[in-house]
């Protein structure tokens, strides 16, 4: 069975449509304009391969809609809240009682390693001492990746690629044919030569206009046509952008990503 990325979200940290707002895109019926928090799914069809890209705090919604019954790992891309506020929400997957696992095995989170103290930190009672058993906590591990180190999760040949999020450093991640990265604004020249020529890229876009720490839809779209993939999906976008006007202006090979967009990869 083929290995498929779903994208389970495209939106920025506040998602889309924004709480409180009226502006066209937010009160699109268009469900292309509708987006939860950035997070990508690798699976094949029975899940016995199942790997998320972040976990966000739009996970436990993911997982009811695209029917997500088990999960090997999870890779984050760094610790901002809306790529790991439902590492909680994997409990019904794999929870943990005192030291019994009860559901499912253990889930290997995967952390660039100058990131993991502030990925255990909103999570004390997950990679602390448990206050007391009898609130189950999900049954998480973390490991800690560094640059350059490959690593196989179920024989997928995964590569750390390391970005820009301000003074932030994050990872993408590059497997089989297609690479994920999101939330950079700059990318170092052994990154972009490591995305060249790829089948699929997908790279986040915020908004039209400059932002501290993001690519904006412009300066994305100039690293694009430097790695030159055959195709391109723009993720982790705001309620700036309308999917069928931004679209319709984006250049060939490069389209904007949305929930629920399913590839193979090869
Ligand atoms: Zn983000
Ligand atoms: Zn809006
Ligand atoms: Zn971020």
């Amino acid at each position: 069975m083929s290995l498929q990325l779903t994208l389970l979200g495209t939106g920025t940290s506040d998602g889309v449509p924004l709480i409180g707002c009226s502006c066209p895109v937010c009160v699109s019926t268009n469900p292309r304009n509708k987006r939860l928090r950035t997070s990508a799914w690798i699976h094949n069809e029975d899940q016995s391969i199942s790997i998320l890209i972040d976990c966000g705090p739009d996970f436990r919604e993911q997982a009811l809609v695209y029917g997500i019954k088990r999960v090997d790992a999870v890779l984050i891309t760094h610790t901002h809240w809306d790529h790991i506020a439902g590492i909680d929400d994997l409990r019904p997957l794999a929870l943990k009682n005192g030291k019994e696992i009860r559901r499912g095995n253990k889930i290997d989170i995967y952390v660039f390693s100058e990131l993991a103290e502030s990925l255990k930190r909103p999570f004390p009672y997950i990679f602390g001492e448990p206050e007391q058993i009898g609130g189950g906590v999900p049954a998480v591990e973390i490991k800690e990746l560094i640059e350059g180190q490959v690593f196989y999760i179920k024989g997928i040949r995964f590569e750390p690629l390391v970005g820009f999020h301000g003074k932030m450093k994050v990872f993408g991640f590059s497997f089989k044919d297609t690479v994920f990265i999101t939330d950079v604004n700059e990318l170092p020249h052994n990154t972009v030569d490591l995305i060249k020529n790829k089948k699929t890229v997908i790279l986040n876009a915020l908004r039209y206009s400059e932002h501290s720490t993001h690519f904006n839809v412009n300066q994305s779209i100039e690293m694009l046509v430097k790695v030159a993939p055959a195709q391109a999906y723009l993720v982790h976008t705001t309620h700036d952008l309308e999917y069928d006007k931004l679209n319709s202006e984006l250049p060939d090979g490069i389209e904007m990503g949305y929930d629920g967009l399913s590839i193979n990869l090869k």
